[in-house]
Order: structure tokens, then sequence, then C-alpha cells
């Protein structure tokens, strides 16, 4: 038995030796708040306010069209080849822009054309909803009759390998699943599932939104041909930043683009009649890029490429073990049950947590009423709670703080002055 206070000074030496801490100085300063939602939407670096700045009242205000010429055109190149770095892929192997699910939809048409014949698309309940919308969506318009399937996982929390091996066949046309899945954060052994899909003669696209920033991603040393992830979550671009998407070198003359806009043309400034495709990743272009939501992804890559994928990695690791053995000890016993992978092989960046009173539980953290700093987590339909570790910013001290936090929640019966009423955007 570990006391309370024996793990509070444990923080404190883990966060004194860390190598990352003195990244929280990057970021714009929440002292009166412990954030636990990175992957959900990652904090403001300092650095992109005064970017944000410049790039609107001088670059935008000042130069206007000029500036297209002097920096705007090759800035979505210029960012898209840093998280290249980033997730193991080529320079020329990412493009930047547009959502994490229209990006997914562009991928999926070309493949479901390249592997025309085959009717089966398989995904998992692991996968992010919009994800099987986009699946399902395209499917109904193509009137091909594709089916989709997603495969049930065993315990909530980990997929049930053998069926998928079993799914990913020569009627597959198709597999679309999570790098990291957002509820559990079940981490795939991509270079595994990359063997399955290659000796089944299709093709994967693996959606990073909950990887990148958090885990290593090795695209090309895995095998993989497909990819597409968001830049909001770890990799700190701002709300609704824009997303990426990845085509193995390879692979790009073969696949099919179902949206041709002027940006993909090989000659936009041609302006001609006939559309003529872009030969590599950037043919994806479906209009002008957002200048200055591209622009806002640079200074987190640049926080993450400076720290190295490896260290973060660890910090996380080093936050959620330490997480999980508080848990073990001090929530276990209040009724909480743990929602994600024990073994920190298989687990992204975040830790779930199951709780009867989990909305409640959550409210009382993100409202305290005693002074204390509020803690936010976010909440996943029916009983889960989420808490986010983002190397960058989070520390073991508030690791153990919420933990502490949660043992008072439920010990107190503070959850009960909630009500059960959901907000919009939990
Ligand atoms: C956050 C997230 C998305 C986001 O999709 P958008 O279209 O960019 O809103 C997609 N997939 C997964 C797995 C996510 O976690």
């Amino acid at each position: 038995m570990t006391t309370f206070e024996t793990f509070c000074s444990r923080a404190s030496e883990l966060d004194a030796v860390d190598p990352l801490a003195h990244l929280v100085e990057r970021f714009v300063p929440n002292p009166e708040l412990i954030y636990l939602d990175g992957n959900s939407l990652g904090r403001l670096p300092k650095a992109t306010v005064s970017l944000m700045e410049d790039m609107v009242l001088h670059q935008w205000g000042d130069r206007l069209i000029r500036s297209w010429n002097e920096h705007w055109i090759e800035l979505p190149q210029k960012i898209a080849a840093k998280i290249a770095r980033l997730v193991g892929a080529g320079e020329d192997e990412i493009f930047l822009g547009d959502s994490t699910s229209v990006n997914l939809f562009k991928l999926a048409y070309g493949v479901l054309r390249y592997n025309n014949g085959r009717k089966l698309i398989i995904s998992d309940e692991f996968n992010f909803p919009s994800d099987l919308y986009v699946l399902q969506g395209l499917a109904e318009s193509l009137g091909q009759g594709h089916e989709l399937r997603i495969l049930p996982g065993i315990d909530g929390i980990h997929p049930d390998l053998p069926l998928l091996e079993q799914n990913v066949n020569q009627q597959t046309a198709l597999v679309c699943l999570s790098h990291v899945t957002f509820r559990s954060a079940y981490l795939y052994d991509m270079a595994a599932i990359n063997s399955l899909a290659q000796k089944a003669g299709t093709q994967i696209i693996w959606d990073l939104s909950h990887a990148v920033g958090s885990v290593e991603v090795n695209l090309k040393e895995t095998g993989a041909q497909l990819a597409v992830g968001c830049t909001y979550k770890y990799l700190n671009g701002g709300p609704g930043a824009p997303a990426f998407l990845y085509v193995s070198r390879e692979f790009q003359q073969q696949l099919f683009s179902p949206i041709w806009a002027w940006f993909g043309h090989a000659n936009p400034f041609e302006f001609s009649q006939h559309y003529e495709p872009r030969k590599d990743v950037w043919k994806y272009a479906a209009g002008t890029p957002p200048i200055l939501s591209i622009a806002a992804i640079e200074p987190g890559l640049d926080l993450l490429l400076e720290s190295g994928m490896q260290s973060v990695r660890q910090k996380s690791l080093s936050l959620s073990g330490l997480f999980l053995e508080a848990y073990r000890q001090f929530l276990e016993p209040l009724g909480f049950s743990l929602a994600s992978p024990e073994n920190p092989r298989y687990r992204g960046s975040h830790v779930s947590l199951r709780h009867s009173e989990g909305y409640r539980i959550c409210q009382a953290l993100i409202h305290p009423m005693d002074g204390v700093k509020p803690i936010i987590p976010d909440f996943r339909n029916p009983d889960l709670i989420r808490f986010g570790f983002a190397p960058l910013y989070n520390t073991h001290t508030e690791v153990v703080t919420t933990i502490g936090r949660l043992a008072d929640i439920v010990n107190h019966k503070i959850y009960l002055h909630f009500d059960k009423t959901r907000a919009a955007v939990t």
C-alpha cells in the first residue's frame, strides 16, 4: 500500500527529471486549470500568437495579394514536409488541407475504384464515427453494392484480431482503422496489420488523428500506403485546423482523386478549361488552401520535432503509467473500471475510465465548488471519462492531483450536486 503522499512526491521527482518539462513555458499559460483534453483540442503555443498577428496584420493587411508569391504559395508544402518527418513519410507523400473526413472520402473513393470488383469495406467498432459515416455515404453514393462491415471488438477495449484477419481477404476492397482508437486508446500494430492487407492484395487507410504527435508513427517503415490525420489534437494546430493525407510514392499515380479543382491542376494559373491533375500528392488540393489556418499548424509541429517523438512517447507512457498505478490503488475500489489497454505497447496517450456516474463526476471535475483548480478531461457516452495526457505540457503532478480529485468527488459524493443534462459539445 503506497500512500497518496508517496504518489505526490514520486510525481514531483518525475517532473524534476523530465527532459520535456521546460516545454510548458512555450504555451500560453493556463495556470488556473489542469487541462487533460489535448486529445480533443491541443493548447495554444505562444509562437502561434505572434505568428498569427504577423500573418493577419502584415502578410494579409499590408501585403495583400503579393503575399501569395512572397510566401503563401509554398507554405502548405513546407508545413506538410514537417508533418512528414513526424510520421515517417517522405516530404512528397503528405498533402495538407481539408478536414480528416473529406480526406478520407478522397482516398476511400480512389481505393474502391482501384479495387473494383471487390465489395467489402472493413472497419471496426472502435473507429471514429465520422469515418464510418464517410464510408457509408461513399458506398451509398457509388451504388455498386459495397458493404461496410463494422467488426466488433472483444471487450470494448481490444479489437478481435483473429476476426480482423479473417475479414481481410480476397473480397476486401478497403480496410479503414484508427491507429489509436478514440475511446479506449488501443494502439494497433501498424506493421502487422499492413502485412495482412498486403497478403490479401488490399489497401488500408489509417486514421492517425489520435496517434500523430502522441505515439511514434512510421508510415514507410511499416509498409503503410495510405493515411489521414488531424492537426488540432496533439499537434496543437488550433480549432478545425486543416488535416493531412498520406499516399505512398509508389501508389500516387494509381489512385484517382474524385474532386477535380483548380489547385490540384497541373497548371492552375493557365486557367485552361480542361482538367489535368498534378502528378503528385497535391492533386488532392480541392481548392485554395486556407493559409491562416495552415500557418497556425507550424509552431506546434516545431515543438514536437524539437522534442523528438521518442521522448514524447516516453513521457506519455510515464504519465499514463503513473495514472494507472494510482488508479488501481485509489479509484478501482470506488467503482471505477479501466476502459483502456493495460499493456503500454497497445496504449496511445489517453486513458479512459468508466464509472456509472461518469458524466456527473466529469462535471464535478470541470466545475469545482471548493476553490480548487478545474480539471478538464472529456466525456464520451455512456459512462466514459477520457484523460488525455499531452506530453508537451502535462505533468506527473497534474496526473496525481487528478486521481486525488476523482477519489474526493466519489468519497464525498460531490457529483450529486450536478445534474444529468448534457452539454452540446462534451
Ligand atoms: C478527431 C478525429 C477526426 C476528425 O475529423 P474531422 O473531419 O477533421 O473533423 C477523424 N478521425 C478520428 C479518428 C479522430 O480522432
